[in-house]
């Protein structure tokens, strides 16, 4: 049992965040790798059939950390309750998506574990026997090789959409392990009353299998409509750089970048987005990325996968007149 992969699950209303399946797919690697066991370790009440889901998909043996304590996100409960299993399991390696949730707890629980905490990893290395973990700093324009010191558990983070996620189904018999876990009372000094949902755009970028993101070069916040026709026409998601939502042409939560959001879609349609480093840390992951610039040499081209030299105000109206005529 001793020295197991743990991948800290996070999920919310009966489904895994995308972000864990991409921990499951990494711990499945280093499994392979290392040749350590990995398993999944949910935290919760009542989530009995999520494991057993998540199980069955991935294959991976699911323990059910339940206190009734943490049916609702709490940090000193979670942290509470994952310290006991931490010590009980003596794991390697705790592996968790990069998340506001685990952004709020992990430090917490490498105090709690007196170890260290590698956050928001983009790739790793062996050297060896040890794991190199690679980060990213001065918003992306350096990368920092990390090394964990001492005895293990080691405690890592990843960014969204660094590491591919494990998406087949195995469909294998569920093996889900219960330990009832104690969170002391008094431990919690947050309760929860109430949860209010953020106003939603139509599609959750996090989740957006495509992204039209627009920039400066659209010039004026009625001219950015295009941009909002061709996301419609497509059924996707709509993005922009920091001069549009700075510029209030578009709420602050469309911003992608290092002050905004990280997103991975099929597709991110870059319009006018000269494509600085700051924009490019938040979508440089993106599946495919096609970008239109009137700029034959605008940075963005040195990420893209398809380059359009032109106009947006004449290559993006085609475009949605295509996407319409292709609409099912
Ligand atoms: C601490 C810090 C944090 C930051 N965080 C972010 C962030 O999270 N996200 C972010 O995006 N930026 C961020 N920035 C800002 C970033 O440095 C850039 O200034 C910004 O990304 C530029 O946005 P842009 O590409 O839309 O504008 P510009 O750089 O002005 O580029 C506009 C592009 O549009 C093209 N263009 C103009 N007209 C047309 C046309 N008609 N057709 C086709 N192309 C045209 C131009 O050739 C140009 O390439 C941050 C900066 C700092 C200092």
């Amino acid at each position: 049992m001793a020295g197991r992969i743990i991948v800290l699950g996070e999920h919310r209303d009966g489904q895994l965040k995308k972000t864990s399946w991409e921990a499951i797919g990494l711990g499945r690697k280093l499994s392979a790798e290392l040749g350590k066991k990995v398993c999944l370790a949910l935290v919760g009440s009542e989530i009995d059939g999520l494991a057993r889901e998540v199980s069955g998909r991935s294959g991976l043996e699911v323990a059910v950390l339940a206190n009734h304590h943490c049916r609702h996100y709490t940090p000193e409960g979670y942290c509470e309750v994952l310290v006991e299993f931490a010590r009980t399991e003596r794991p390697y390696l705790l592996l968790l998506g990069h998340t506001y949730q685990t952004m709020d707890f992990a430090p917490r629980l490498a105090t709690m574990l007196d170890r260290g905490l590698i956050p928001n990893c983009v790739d790793y290395r062996s050297e060896a026997g040890r794991l190199l973990w690679v980060r990213q700093v001065f918003n992306g324009k350096l990368n920092l090789e990390v090394s964990p010191q001492g005895e293990p558990p080691y405690l890592v983070s990843l960014q969204q959409g660094a590491f591919p996620a494990s998406e087949e189904n195995l469909e294998n018999s569920p093996r889900v392990e219960h330990r009832q876990v104690g969170v002391a009372e008094g431990t919690l000094r947050r309760k929860l009353l109430e949860v209010m949902e953020a106003v939603q755009t139509k599609v959750d970028l996090s989740q957006a299998e495509i992204i039209v993101a627009g920039g400066r070069g659209l010039g004026s916040k009625e001219k950015f409509q295009l941009i909002l026709d061709l996301a419609e026409a497509l059924g996707a998601g709509v993005g922009a750089s920091r001069p549009v939502t700075d510029g209030g042409w578009l709420p602050k939560e469309h911003q992608i970048g290092s002050s905004g959001q990280t997103v991975t879609p099929r597709l991110y349609i870059a319009c006018g987005i000269s494509g600085a480093i700051q924009h490019l840390v938040g979508m440089s992951n993106s599946g495919c990325i096609v970008a239109i610039n009137k700029d034959p040499y605008a940075p963005i081209f040195q990420v893209a996968d398809y380059g359009i030299v032109g106009d947006v105000f004449q290559v993006v109206p085609k475009l949605i007149e295509i996407a319409r005529e292709m609409r099912p």
